[in-house]
């Protein structure tokens, strides 16, 4: 057991360490660092609570629930591939939004706070309400929506928008709803608001699946990243409820960073915020843009790339999410290194929504131990693309789609894109013409200055290394 000002010391502590977290996660170089702040500062925060005056016994089951869901968690984290990634960051949102409903109906049947006599007792109850019917209707939001959105991530729920007329309409006739009765519930003594606290969990699960229906497949980056500023609100408003400052701060840490990440990611995509959030893009994308290619596909072999590159001073791989599928980042690295040995100057093109994740590309060349001086970001990258020699696109598609850039019927007209068609000669390593995850055909492919590499993207790079080697 410990007193109460140490408890509130090692929540300040731990908000440190948590906010000391956020800011090394912001550089490869520093994030390590910021995961074992994060690492210490949780483990100070959940002793403290425990060892609190708040907890009165039941340690065997609170221990028991840590050891068995530490086991999960290790289990989960062990077995998870990076391409899954996004799925178990929604699905872990989903949990926090599930554990926000269900602290907001136990801290609803748990009334302590309106006690008889207090003089501030009717407004401490109203304010409670509120913080409960605010909890549960996020924390329901956040439950469905995150499972949709790992339903559509891992293929299980079909990622094309579900739209129907006047969504939009029903939408905000369902939000006035819940607010008719949150009024409603507000007013009601003892827990005889139950009904209400119900009705609205069903329409607030019902709002979280629309929603993220409505979402299309390239807007899906941005879908993960609110859900995630989502679930922090909804730990603040569990934090509310249960009267812990650390979760309030922790929520609001989590769902304020949430929202600035979404924010720079529309802008990566030239969306804006509000049309990502209202749903509807990637409407019709499967069908493609309505331009008609121009221009003929061509091929090369392994040998031919080889000789390229032999011959090239300036080379710039644009690595995209095939890279992570066929785990190619290794013999990629390889493959560096010995064109770097014979003096050629070979650089990453890193796109801000390049793979499944934000900065997926980037975990997976310091997993290879690529140096961090040779990964450049695409700003950074497009004003050298004419005085490139080579670009291989290496598993990567819609982050070099030239339509986003010159044909305004193109589902991802506008987002900022890597320009690999600018450099003398184009090489897209893949294993057939299909789409991205846009949907979008890619005129690229049909460059007179580009030619195509069909195959695994690891066989692909192993077999140019060997011809590079000999
Ligand atoms: P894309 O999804 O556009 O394209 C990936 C390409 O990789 C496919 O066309 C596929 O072609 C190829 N591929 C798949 N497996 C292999 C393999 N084993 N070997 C070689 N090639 C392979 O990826 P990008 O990285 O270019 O773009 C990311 C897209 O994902 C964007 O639309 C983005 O908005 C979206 N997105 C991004 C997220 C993020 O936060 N980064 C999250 C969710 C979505 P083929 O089948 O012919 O081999």
């Amino acid at each position: 057991m410990i007193e109460k000002n140490i408890q509130i010391a090692a929540y300040v502590f731990a908000s440190i360490l948590f906010i000391l977290s956020l800011g090394g996660l912001s550089s490869q170089q520093s994030a390590k660092r910021g995961v074992y702040y994060g690492i210490i500062g949780m483990i100070i925060a959940i002793l403290a609570t425990v060892l609190g005056e708040e907890v009165k016994g039941g340690y065997i089951y609170i221990v028991a629930a840590i050891g068995v869901a530490s086991v999960i968690g290790i289990i989960l984290a062990r077995k998870v591939e990076m391409t899954s990634m996004p799925q178990l960051v929604a699905i872990l949102h989903s949990f926090v939004g599930l554990a926000a409903v269900l602290v907001g109906f136990g801290s609803y049947l748990d009334q302590h706070e309106s006690l008889p006599g207090d003089p501030e007792g009717p407004v401490k109850h109203i304010i409670h309400l509120v913080e409960v019917y605010l909890g549960v209707f996020i924390g329901a939001i956040t439950f469905t929506g995150s499972i949709v959105a790992w339903g559509k991530l891992e293929g299980k729920i079909r990622s094309k928008p579900l739209l129907y007329p006047g969504r939009h309409v029903v939408n905000i006739l369902l939000v006035i709803a819940c607010i008719v009765m949150g009024v409603l519930f507000t007013m009601q003594d003892g827990t005889n608001g139950m009904l209400y606290l119900y009705i609205m969990t069903g329409i607030a699960c019902f709002i979280g699946i629309m929603l993220v229906m409505a979402i299309g497949g390239a807007d899906m980056p941005v879908v993960v990243s609110m859900l995630n500023s989502y679930s922090g609100w909804a730990a603040a408003a569990a934090g509310f409820m249960l009267g812990n400052d650390l979760l309030i701060v922790t929520g609001a840490l989590v769902g304020s960073s949430g929202a600035i990440l979404s924010i720079i990611m529309c802008k990566a995509m030239n969306r804006s915020f509000f049309s990502v959030i209202l749903g509807g893009f990637g409407e019709g994308s499967s069908a493609g843009s309505a331009t008609e290619m121009e221009g003929e596909v061509t091929s090369i072999n392994h040998e031919e790339v080889a000789d390229l590159l032999k011959e090239a001073k300036s080379i710039v791989i644009v690595p995209g999410y095939g890279m992570a599928v066929a785990k190619a980042q290794y013999p990629i690295y390889d493959m560096v290194q010995t064109l770097r040995k014979s003096g050629k100057n070979v650089r990453f093109a890193i796109h801000p929504v390049a793979g499944r994740l934000p900065g997926h590309m980037n975990v997976l060349l310091a997993e290879a131990n690529v140096p961090y001086d040779i990964v450049l970001e695409m700003d950074e990258i497009n004003e050298d693309m004419p005085d490139t020699n080579v670009v291989m696109v290496i598993g990567a598609n819609d982050v070099v789609n030239p339509g986003a850039q010159d044909d305004p019927s193109s589902p991802i007209y506008g987002m900022p894109v890597i320009e690999a068609w600018k450099a003398e000669e184009v090489i897209v390593m893949k294993r057939s013409m299909s789409a991205g995850y846009a949907g979008v055909e890619n005129p690229l492919f049909y460059k007179s200055n580009t030619d195509m590499l069909y195959g695994d993207a690891k066989d692909s790079v192993e077999k140019i290394l060997n011809y590079l080697k000999n």
